[in-house]
């Protein structure tokens, strides 16, 4: 194909401003006289919505209630009109031109996808164009081995069940046999037909759920978790350790303490403190070897594990950086539920129990967050290449609070709200019988 970029004129520059103005990345303009004097829906800002010309087709694209939750411009595909943008006029650049508008838009889109932001239109970039022009609810969804769906709309529904706790694989936007087998559990769940087919009534379900599992409610997210059924005892859940390095890895080596050594204490601590308390703990690799990100994350499947975390240090140029972090798996587009919340336990449980800074959690899409089919937490437990991280990280006090930290927060990812213990205080008890 010929690759477009700034500069470049013709009518497929226009089908790309149509399409990133479906998605969000380009503002709507006002229409043309005669049709003005529309109210602004709730919520519209008079104004927001000035910006250059589109193409009739683009005012006709269609105004989804499910357009995709574009970060760029939440409010320019459904074509709000304010009044005082009906005033406008808006001096334009002709629609098939490639101009700087488009450029600006095609590298928000671009960085939005995790694609090189070069303001080019190739390949790539063209084939995520078009996956992102499927809304989820546009057309029925199933598994065709000869030509499987492929779009946003494979992804959206991924990530709904991943919410959910149902077992997607990789929510890697292809309706998949692993999909199809997701699609059914949460059919037999809901009392549906379960034919693995995603039609209007299992997304009115899907929507339904949605509304409440990522509104945050707690007790919502509680129950609509494979994980969190098992109610509020700690017995027989399995977590999975994971020390970063190992074997010729040795990770952040600085002013004589190395990560790799550290952390597998750190593991063998909580790997004691786990099985004491009634869990089931098991490192995803010995001390001798490093296995890549997939590697572990298919290790931890096999386990078929109810948690997994991966412990490591982190390491600086500059001999300020300092503080521990959490990652869980998310993007833009959607994140782990339980994951970001078991992340958060976590990292306010550590940070209440010692004296480390709070750099708080981030989503992220590393292979090891994004291939386990279990939350998964990384802890980055302070920069060894800062002293006061260092000191701390070279004690045995500090890596014992962190086992304790790390606990605590199991238990109460498993603790409905009203019995849930203010941050740093819950104790969880060794099992009669065990030292
Ligand atoms: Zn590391």
């Amino acid at each position: 194909m010929k690759l477009l970029r700034l500069g470049d004129q013709g009518s497929a520059v226009a089908e790309v401003r149509v399409a990133l103005t479906y998605l969000g990345f380009l503002p709507v303009t006002p229409r043309q006289s005669g049709e003005q004097g529309n109210v602004a829906p709730p919520g519209t800002r008079p104004g927001e919505s000035m910006g250059t010309e589109l193409p009739p087709s683009a005012a006709t694209a269609p105004a989804s209630p499910a357009a995709p939750a574009s970060p760029a411009a939440p409010a320019a595909a459904d074509g709000a009109l304010g009044p005082a943008a009906a005033s406008g006029g808006a001096a334009v650049a002709p629609p098939d031109r490639f101009d700087r508008d488009l450029d600006n838009a095609l590298r928000a889109f671009q960085q939005s996808r995790g694609l090189s932001v070069d303001g080019i239109l190739g390949p790539d970039t063209a084939r995520a164009l078009e996956e992102a022009r499927h809304n989820l609810g546009d057309r029925l969804l199933y598994f065709s081995a000869a030509h499987p769906f492929v779009g946003d709309d494979v992804a959206a529904l991924q990530e709904r069940l991943f919410n959910m706790g149902f077992d997607v694989g990789r929510t890697d936007g292809i309706f998949g046999l692993r999909t199809e087998s997701a699609v059914r559990d949460f059919q037999r769940n809901r009392g549906l037909d379960p034919d693995g087919r995603c039609g209007p009534r299992t997304l009115r379900e899907l929507k339904r759920l949605r509304r409440t599992v990522t509104g945050g409610r707690p007790d919502v997210l509680r129950e609509s978790v494979r994980l969190l059924a098992r109610g509020t005892s700690l017995l027989g859940v399995v977590v999975a350790l994971d020390p970063g390095h190992g074997g010729d890895d040795l990770g952040i080596v600085s002013g004589g303490l190395c990560e790799r050594d550290l952390m597998a204490d750190l593991a063998a601590r909580l790997t004691t403190r786990l099985l004491d308390s009634g869990l089931e703990s098991h490192l995803i690799h010995g001390p001798d070897e490093s296995p890549s990100e997939s590697e572990r994350a298919a290790r931890a499947n096999e386990l078929e594990a109810d948690l997994l975390i991966s412990l490591h240090t982190d390491g600086s140029t500059s001999r300020h950086a300092r503080g521990v972090s959490a990652y869980y798996y998310g993007n833009a587009r959607g994140s782990s539920a339980v994951g970001e919340r078991f992340a958060q336990l976590v990292q306010r449980e550590i940070v209440s129990r010692t004296d480390m800074l709070d750099c708080r959690t981030h989503p992220k899409v590393w292979d090891l967050l994004r291939r386990t089919r279990m939350p998964t937490v990384r802890l980055d437990l302070g920069y060894l290449t800062n002293d006061h991280d260092a000191r701390a990280l070279g004690s045995t006090e500090f890596r014992a609070a962190v086992a304790e930290a790390v606990l605590a927060a199991t238990q109460r990812l498993f603790l409905p709200p009203e019995m849930d213990a203010p941050t740093g205080q819950l104790h969880v008890p060794r099992l009669a019988g065990r030292a």
